[in-house]
């Protein structure tokens, strides 16, 4: 059993910016509306995230920790309609096996909770807390018993820059939600919550590239595009710049990237990027989201006539405005 996790916890936990995409993903699935992160020495030492979702039933904290005890699917064809964020149940159990983590949660607003803590696959404690609601989740010393992955990891500064990416895609993929972000005591992002991502890209990139942006709205029978995209003035040198989610889950997707800057065709010099969110929903069956296990691709099913709808769609809200 541990070392099925340590194996498993490979595939899901590369490095800190791992973790906190699957925490965040988590708070997000829990319903929550504001997301607070902390995170020491590029997350190495530490990362923090408290949510104020649904909680996790005091009865089922410790299942929750235990490898695929939750797996949401529950037949193949179920992989083909993925809808909540998390479905692998693999996550936490990956985290605890290769770090410390401390989980506080409650379900309500009694002012009580349960608490469990976790080194390196074994359970420590587990105890009932103070707590309000939602779940407040502490990783320390990363790859603690893990020495081989520990030496792999590269500068703070390096590892910073990845949480960061995180941060920025999950913040501007649900401006619903009131993010915050702070790196060794300084805050780095803060968010809203309001439901504008035009404020949500300011606070990420500077009121300059918000206010340079224009909107992306259109429908066809299977597809929606939604967001905002740069005029070519608000370029990038990197595709980093570049945000696609599809039905709300960060995805890196050529089928969605190459027409949308071919709708920009000569209005790009060479190798620069538009600042853009992008935000493609679909019916589920359309697209199949378990690619890889990092969930980061994803394979339509009518990639030629996707192609075509986005081109459109981008070349609609350039098209709208007047140099
Ligand atoms: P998955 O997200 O794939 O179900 P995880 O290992 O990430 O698996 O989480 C296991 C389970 O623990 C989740 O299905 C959920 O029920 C519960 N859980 C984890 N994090 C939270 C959270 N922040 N709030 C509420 N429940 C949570
Ligand atoms: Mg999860």
């Amino acid at each position: 059993e541990h070392l099925a996790n340590q194996i498993a916890a490979g595939e899901v936990v590369e490095r800190p910016a791992s973790v906190l995409k699957e925490l965040i993903e988590n708070a997000v699935d829990a319903g929550a509306t504001t997301v607070d992160v902390t995170a020491e020495d590029g997350g190495l030492t530490l990362l923090r995230i408290v949510d104020n979702g649904r909680g996790i039933e005091p009865d089922d904290l410790r299942t929750a920790f235990q490898r695929h005890a939750t797996s949401k699917i529950s037949s193949g064809k179920d992989l083909f309609q993925i809808v909540t964020l998390g479905f692998r149940g693999e996550a936490l159990p990956s985290i605890a096996a290769v770090a410390k983590v401390r989980c506080v949660s409650s379900i309500d607003d009694s002012g009580l909770g349960r608490a469990i803590e976790i080194e390196g696959g074994a359970i420590k404690k587990e105890e009932d807390a103070a707590a309000t609601r939602g779940t407040d989740m502490t990783v320390r010393e990363l790859f603690f018993n893990t020495p081989a992955r520990l030496k792999y990891m590269r500068t703070v500064q390096t590892e910073l820059g990845h949480l960061s990416d995180v941060m920025y895609r999950q913040a501007l993929s649900r401006p619903d939600i009131a993010f915050t972000f702070s790196h060794n005591g300084s805050t780095l992002l803060r968010t809203t919550g309001n439901g504008d991502l035009r404020q949500v890209v300011a606070a990420i990139y500077g009121t300059a590239a918000a206010k340079a942006m224009v909107e992306v709205k259109s429908e066809h029978l299977d597809y929606s595009l939604t967001g905002l995209t740069a005029m070519p003035l608000e370029t990038r040198s990197n595709r980093n710049a570049i945000t696609i989610l599809v039905n709300g889950r960060y995805v890196r997707s050529p089928a969605v990237v190459q027409p949308m800057l071919q709708a920009y065709h000569t209005l790009l010099p060479i190798n620069r990027f538009p600042l853009s969110v992008l935000n493609l929903r679909m019916h589920p069956t359309l697209v199949d989201v378990n690619v890889h296990p990092a969930k980061l691709e994803v394979r339509f099913s009518k990639e030629t006539e996707l192609r075509a709808f986005i081109e459109e769609a981008v070349r609609k809200a350039l098209g709208e405005q007047t140099y």
